[in-house]
């Protein structure tokens, strides 16, 4: 049954003028829809689970703010200390009580002595990354193809996210200089680390990993993976950088460290952090080990600032939503992702379309391909076409997934049954749809 169809004229009206004044009339690449054709929704409002567009059509959220929403939009209680910090002003340059609160907070739940507060992931795992080289006095990063840490030069060789979406092997614009330093490995794979550790030891002076990919689709680490990066790092001389800024607060309350460092009994040396800390707003941080974080300004030598840095408002919406994010949030935020995860898998495999669900805590995905996926070339096997006939129909039917078979699917605490079910319905046509155009 096909349902009929939702105007789109505002939307459609409003990307127009955007292109006109914007590359791709997007302010990033992942919102754009390309992967998937036709017209990226202009958002008008946001309430719990659900978005309304300009044109008032509503769907269940799948997207969450790329991760960072896991209380759902405009929760009362965030959106009150919200209001309460911009009447007392946005910005004053100054040390402020909400950045401390925030930072304490965030010592308390994280295996990190010391926290710098940045206003995008971008930047803190940019700053991670000098702070690795002015500590250990090396040059040279490893990094796994498929994770994406943002848009730094020189991790943006084999990224993730829309560097996977799109298929773009490096990018222009970044010099060979930042990417030779750089060495890219497949994901999971220990041979592949402990032979460049042993070519290459004494050069290098991180390994950088997304806790748990989530910017392929979600790639658990395989046991053990995480905790010896960490020992062979340690055993070299060099630090271990995990990424957490996807993962961190929503994959558990501890994040994607709480479900193996925290159990194996081992810690990275730097963190970083994004996405739900800054609960809706610019906040991101990355901090670490107190030794090496001494070695930033202005206790140490190594520069790194930001004059929106720790912001109030910020850190307060992000205080809030960490306050609020209780075991009984994590709770329903991991039955939600078990019960859809488990309904699109059965939807899938009753209209015949190959398709892995994996998932790490609380994070899911959806593989359009047949073999479970351990690392980006695996990744990259999937039905892109297949996932733009199934993105669409669910959205047709109400329900925004990410525009790109290589995103997580997020959901958060505002998902309720209603909500749910609305997902559930749309399910069977969507994996029809996608079986029609299947290879
Ligand atoms: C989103 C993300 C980043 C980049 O964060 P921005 O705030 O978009 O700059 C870095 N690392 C990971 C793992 C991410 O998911």
């Amino acid at each position: 049954m096909t349902p009929p169809p939702r105007p789109t004229e505002r939307s459609e009206a409003l990307f127009a003028r955007a292109q006109a004044v914007t590359p791709g009339g997007v302010n990033s690449p992942v919102r754009a829809f390309n992967a998937v054709g036709g017209t990226p929704r202009f958002i008008r409002s946001g309430r719990g689970a659900w978005l309304t567009d300009v044109d008032g059509n509503e769907y269940v959220d799948l997207v969450c703010s790329w991760g960072a929403l896991l209380l759902g939009h405009a929760h009362p209680e965030v959106q009150e200390a919200i209001a309460a910090a911009v009447a007392r002003g946005t910005s004053y340059g100054t040390p402020t009580e909400p950045e401390v609160e925030l930072a304490e907070e965030i010592v308390g739940r994280t295996p990190i002595e010391r926290v710098r507060f940045v206003s995008s992931g971008t930047e803190a795992t940019m700053s991670a990354i000098r702070l690795a080289r002015g500590f250990t006095g090396r040059d040279v990063v490893v990094k796994f193809a498929g994770c994406y840490h943002g848009h730094v030069d020189s991790l943006l060789a084999a990224a993730g996210s829309g560097v996977a979406t799109f298929a773009i092997p490096g990018t222009p614009g970044v010099p060979a200089s930042s990417t030779e330093l750089t060495i890219v490995l497949p994901y999971n794979d220990r041979a592949a680390v402990d032979e460049v550790f042993a070519a290459h030891g004494d050069r290098i002076a991180c390994v950088i990993t997304e806790a748990a990919p989530g910017n392929m689709g979600v790639v658990p680490p395989l046991p053990g993976f995480n905790a010896h990066l960490a020992e062979t790092c340690a055993a070299h001389g060099a630090l271990f950088i995990s990424d957490e800024v996807m993962t961190g607060f929503r994959a558990g309350k501890l994040g994607q460290w709480g479900l193996d460092g925290a159990v194996e009994g081992w810690r990275p040396d730097l963190m970083t952090f994004g996405k739900v800390m800054g609960g809706g707003l610019p906040a991101a941080a990355f901090g670490g080990r107190a030794d090496v974080m001494g070695h930033l300004a202005p206790e140490g030598p190594v520069y790194q600032a930001g004059t929106l840095s720790g912001n109030p408002v910020a850190t307060t919406a992000g205080l809030a939503t960490l306050r609020l994010a209780t075991d009984e949030v994590y709770e329903r935020i991991s039955l939600v992702a078990e019960t859809l995860g488990t309904a699109a898998g059965k939807a899938l495999a009753d209209a015949g379309v190959p398709h892995v669900v994996q998932a790490t805590g609380t994070m899911f995905s959806v593989f359009f391909t047949g073999e479970t996926v351990t690392d980006f070339a695996a990744a990259s096997t999937q039905d892109t076409a297949a996932y733009a006939a199934f993105f669409h129909a669910m959205l047709d039917r109400g329900v925004h997934l990410p525009p790109s078979a290589y995103e997580a699917w997020f959901v958060s605490s505002a998902h309720d049954d209603a909500a749910v079910e609305a997902v559930l319905e749309a399910l069977p046509y969507a994996a029809h749809a996608a079986a029609e155009v299947g290879r």
